[in-house]
């Protein structure tokens, strides 16, 4: 079995592939990346992506976003835009983490991938996906550097 210690260094490295972010954003996808590859999670059809965004918003108490799938010009893979509260898959089969990352930006309210927006995508992510990969992802944020706090942050 691999030691939390070998991930963390692996979402270190990995940051590196985001050289054009900020090093917490980098860092935030690094560690995602990391817990895809250890603790998978699986893609949705583009229908089912419909249906599972309206079913975490009713439960989140959100109103439900325009879903739009696509290619565009951006680096992204996915993007939410909270002022015409739309969220925009460039696969028509994205993770179920891509869903719930873009979704934890309308809940939190939050543009960044600050505290506040990794306290809410491991929140919807416990809830709505599985809680081995929000345990996987918990510890990496600790692990990393950007929550350092085991007990009370996160
Ligand atoms: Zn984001």
């Amino acid at each position: 079995m691999t030691h939390i210690t070998e991930l963390v260094d692996e979402a270190v490295r990995g940051a590196r592939r985001y050289p054009r972010c900020s090093h917490e954003q980098a860092l935030v996808y690094s560690c995602e990346d990391v817990a895809q590859r250890h603790a998978p999670l699986r893609t949705l059809l583009r229908p089912e992506v419909v249906d599972f965004v309206a079913n975490v918003c009713m439960e989140e108490d959100v109103d439900i976003p325009h879903v739009e799938f696509g290619r565009r010009r951006t680096r992204c893979s996915a993007w939410a835009d909270r002022t015409t509260r739309t969220v925009w898959f460039g696969s028509a089969r994205p993770l179920v983490g891509t869903v719930l990352h873009e979704l934890a930006h309308l809940v939190a309210r939050a543009d960044a991938h600050d505290p506040e927006f990794r306290f809410t995508y491991l929140r919807l992510v416990r809830r709505h996906a599985g809680i081995q990969h929000a345990g996987l992802l918990r510890s990496l944020y600790i692990g990393t550097g950007l929550d350092n706090d085991p007990v009370h942050r996160l």
